[in-house]
C-alpha cells in the first residue's frame, strides 16, 4: 500500500484528501468511516494529499524503485 491514513487521527466529516487527490485515489464518501485507499497502484506520488490533511493523518510510502532512483531531474528538465 503506497499510501497509509491513520484511522485514529482521521477526522469525522472531512473529505479534503479526497476532494484534492488528482488521481481520484482516495475517497471518502460516508461520514462514520475513515477516508479509503480505493485505488493504490495508480497513485503518482504526488503529496497533496499529505500536505493537505489538517490532521497528519496520510503518510506516504515511496516504492524502491524511487527511492534508489539516481536519475538526474536535469535530464526530464533539460537546458533551463
Ligand atoms: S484529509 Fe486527513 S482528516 Fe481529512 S479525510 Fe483525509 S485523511 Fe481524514
Ligand atoms: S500522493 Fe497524490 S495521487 Fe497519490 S493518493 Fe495522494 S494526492 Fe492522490
Amino acid at each position: 500500500m503506497s499510501i497509509l491514513i491513520d484511522e485514529k487521527s482521521c477526522l469525522d466529516g472531512c473529505t479534503i484528501c479526497d476532494f484534492f487527490c488528482p488521481g481520484d485515489i482516495i475517497y471518502r464518501e460516508e461520514k462514520d468511516k475513515v477516508a479509503e485507499v480505493r485505488y493504490p497502484e495508480e497513485c503518482w506520488y504526488c503529496g497533496i494529499c499529505v500536505d493537505r490533511c489538517p490532521v497528519d493523518a496520510v503518510s506516504v510510502i515511496f516504492p524502491d524503485s524511487m527511492k534508489n532512483c539516481t536519475t538526474s531531474p536535469e535530464i526530464y528538465m533539460g537546458n533551463i
